[in-house]
């Protein structure tokens, strides 16, 4: 994967340090001037289509006013490295007729954003099916995008209910994905996937599925729920300033109970500016992540970067090197049938 970025919520946390960022202009709607107050490298930029909809839904009176001329003042004023014209997601409630209506609006709106702004555009795909994401991505093609942006995608079965982020990873998902990018690749099209990489884990299996970028709130999310991720492993406890060595607390969360002995070198070993406040030791550095979600934020987004510096490193020297070190990581992980169907599906894809 080229890049991860991740993704802000409302409030910046004092001390992180933002490399590649996600913002979304549904944060700015209400803005007189949009400003960014936050230092950045890159900015990608959402157009809050997502979240206009997730709000007009849950809130019928205090609708959101969809006006795309102001969408697009506020992108052009907040400059980002890429952005999306606004686009109309799919539901896996609504019937065909439905959503290929939706796509058609977000069609109109591709080629309205290409006509009247210089913004740099990475366009939604959504598909309901094989053959609609297909047709829909040759289209993008068409109109010379090389950069496109996953929205939603029903495809392939039944069951597969679309995806919305990667909290509950399954193989329809990655089938998807693996469908996807393979296509991509014929046609020289890049791909996107919103609210991908909330995990290590999750990270490097849409790496492995040729992915160019991803954002996530996961690291953010996670720090908010006690939870903190160490490198090539699953979220880890570390919450509600109850930090407990050996005795039980009243859930039973102790140090020694949540960590591996590989886990708490892995603690001890960990360089991210806020681990490095503390002594090398496991359990004086869990207490301080304990101790503030903002300190776990700084601690979870760190080890992120991380863990994309060393998909970069292994995917350069090449695909073979790259799976052999997620086997590595995978052996003793509930996420290996999964990871086993990743490998054999990109075979079949590749
Ligand atoms: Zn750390």
């Amino acid at each position: 994967m080229e890049y991860w970025a991740g993704e802000l919520g409302n409030n910046y946390i004092e001390g992180i340090q933002h490399g590649n960022v996600m913002d979304s202009v549904y944060n700015f709607l209400k803005s007189e001037e949009p400003k960014i107050k936050y230092p950045y490298e890159n900015l990608f930029l959402d157009n809050g289509a997502f979240s206009i909809f997730k709000n007009n839904y849950n809130k019928k009176k205090n609708e959101v006013q969809i006006n795309l001329d102001n969408i697009i003042d506020i992108q052009e004023k907040l400059k980002p490295q890429y952005t999306i014209p606004f686009d109309y997601p799919l539901d896996p409630q609504m019937n065909i007729k439905n959503m290929e209506q939706n796509w058609q609006k977000t069609v109109k709106n591709i080629d309205y954003w290409t006509n009247c702004t210089n913004l740099n555009l990475i366009p939604a795909l959504h598909g309901w099916n094989k053959t609609s994401l297909n047709k829909n991505l040759h289209l993008l093609q068409k109109k010379d995008f090389d950069y496109i942006a996953l929205g939603s995608a029903f495809i392939l079965k039944e069951k597969f209910k679309g995806f919305f982020g990667d909290r509950q990873p399954n193989k329809n998902i990655y089938e998807a994905f693996l469908y996807l990018s393979s296509l991509g690749k014929k046609l020289g099209i890049d791909i996107h996937v919103f609210g991908l990489g909330a995990s290590p884990l999750t990270y490097h299996f849409a790496a492995f599925c040729e992915i160019k970028s991803s954002d996530s709130s996961g690291y953010r999310r996670k720090a908010a729920y006690g939870k903190i991720i160490l490198p090539q492993t699953a979220e880890r406890y570390a919450g509600n300033g109850s930090a407990t060595f050996g005795l039980k607390t009243k859930n039973g969360i102790t140090y020694n109970k949540i960590f591996s002995k590989d886990e708490k070198i892995k603690l001890a070993e960990c360089k991210c500016p806020e681990c490095r406040k503390i002594t090398k030791h496991g359990y004086r550095r869990w207490k301080h992540l304990c101790s503030d979600w903002k300190i776990r934020a700084i601690h979870n987004k760190w080890v992120m970067e991380q863990e994309e510096k060393i998909s970069q490193e292994c995917i350069k020297q090449g695909w073979e090197i790259y799976e052999h070190f997620i086997n590595k990581m995978m052996e003793k992980s509930s996420l290996k049938n999964l990871w086993e169907f990743i490998k054999s599906t990109k075979e079949r894809y590749f």
